[in-house]
Formats: structure tokens, sequence, C-alpha cells
């Protein structure tokens, strides 16, 4: 666990808030703590890094860290066969 973590306006939240699954639960809400969230840079920087393909971190929803993954010319990470 990093530092900043420790620091994350999630902290001890529902996880389930930060991967929405429908229209009902969608990702404003969390999208909403994370505007508020002091470490919001570090924590969309390490799911880059990471290539979290599901979820919302750093104010950003998959997709939308998709697209700024391809503006920054950032590879898309490999797929195995079953994902395909
Ligand atoms: S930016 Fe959002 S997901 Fe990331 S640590 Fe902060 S509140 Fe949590």
């Amino acid at each position: 666990m990093s530092e900043w973590t420790e620091r994350a306006a999630c902290s001890g939240m529902d996880t389930e808030l930060f991967f929405p699954t429908s229209e009902l639960h969608d990702a404003g809400l969390a999208k909403a703590v994370c505007e508020e969230c002091p470490v919001r840079q570090d924590c969309l920087e390490q799911a880059l890094r990471n290539r979290e393909t599901d979820g919302v971190f750093g104010g950003q929803t998959a997709a939308e860290r998709r697209a700024m993954a391809r503006k920054l010319g950032i590879p898309e990470p490999r797929r195995k066969k079953a994902d395909r």
C-alpha cells in the first residue's frame, strides 16, 4: 500500500461505489468523492500505470482512462486470450 492511500477520501468506504454496475448505481457518486480527494492525481497515475480496466480511479471511469491513455500514447494492455 502506498503512503498516499492513507489520505484517500474513499478510505473505509464501500468499494462497490467505485465499481458502478448500472444506471442506478452510476459513476457520479464515486466521481464526487474523487473530486474532493487530496490524492486524486496519485490515484489516477497509478491506475494508468497499472492499466486498471474497471472502476473509478482518480475521478475517471475506465473508459475515460482508456481515452486518456490513448491521448498520452500509453499502449493498451495486452489482452489474454480469454478476454478477447
Ligand atoms: S481519487 Fe477517488 S478512488 Fe482515488 S483514492 Fe481518491 S477517492 Fe479513492
